[in-house]
């Protein structure tokens, strides 16, 4: 079976011990049922991983030791940044944990007009603390050894005022003709998703004067999670790491 991975929020020194984050220590000694000795991967988003064994268990603390480092590398070449407006209920966990598996470098959550959801200045800080616990243990689960950056949320029209990113910016909108396949990646791309009810016209002139290029992914409306990890595997395929080497 494959070792079990766990972030830790702090710095690995190999020699040393550690204590395992209490969520993580309950999971492993509940759940998985771990002994001490068990052979374990830590990391702390540093782009290693160390070789790690629980050193002891007592209920629901977990310590682990921590052996050597190394680099491993599960990054995309490309930069993809994931514009993200919030949709309703807990659909945005899936989609930050869907993201993260295939490798966005960061996701900036928005609201935009058609944003059902309304957050306020606490409430944001702590959608932003959450979903950030979301990408850990997709992390954790699928072996990347760096976090991607998850913003806290904010307005689509202001992260458009303020956004420097270089490299190439798409805005997804269906009924399109064609995608524009001449594009060339620089190695930075972002891409911003609609909420359920779409980008409203004003919205998408403020991306076409932001210097975003539209394009489609098909006849069909898909949901904007399912467009979110559309886009992300598209990506990824034509110009990223998920393709045949
Ligand atoms: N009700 C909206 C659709 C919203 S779908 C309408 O009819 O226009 C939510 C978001 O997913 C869209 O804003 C868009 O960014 C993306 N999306 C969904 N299907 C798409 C497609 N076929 N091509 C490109 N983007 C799509």
């Amino acid at each position: 079976m494959r070792l079990t991975r766990v972030y830790l929020d702090a710095a690995l020194i190999p020699g040393t011990v550690v204590e395992l984050p209490s969520d993580t220590a309950s999971h492993l000694a509940k759940v998985l049922r771990a002994r001490s000795g068990d052979d374990l991967i830590l990391f702390n988003g540093d782009g290693r991983e160390f070789a790690g064994a629980i050193e002891a268990l007592r209920g629901s603390r977990v310590t682990a030791t921590v052996g050597a480092g190394r680099h491993v590398d599960r990054e995309s070449p490309i930069a993809v940044t994931l514009v993200q407006c919030v949709p309703r209920g807990d659909r945005m966990d899936f989609i930050v944990q869907k993201a993260t598996e295939l490798g966005v470098a960061r996701i900036v959550p928005v609201l935009s007009q058609r944003s059902v959801v309304r957050l306020d200045g606490k409430q944001s800080e702590s959608k932003a603390a959450h979903w950030r616990a979301v990408a850990v243990s997709a992390c954790e689960q699928c072996g990347r050894n760096r976090l991607p950056d998850i913003a806290a949320p904010r307005q689509l029209i202001n992260h458009l005022g303020e956004s420097t990113a270089m490299g190439l910016k798409l805005v997804l909108e269906p009924e399109l003709k064609a995608p524009d396949t001449a594009m060339i990646l620089g190695g930075a791309v972002e891409i911003a998703i609609g909420p359920e009810g779409g980008f409203s016209p004003d919205e998408l002139e403020a991306f076409r004067v932001s210097g975003y290029s539209r394009v489609t992914l098909g006849p069909r409306i898909l949901r904007t999670e399912t467009a979110a990890i559309a886009a992300v595997t598209w990506l990824q395929t034509r110009f990223g790491d998920m393709q045949a080497s």
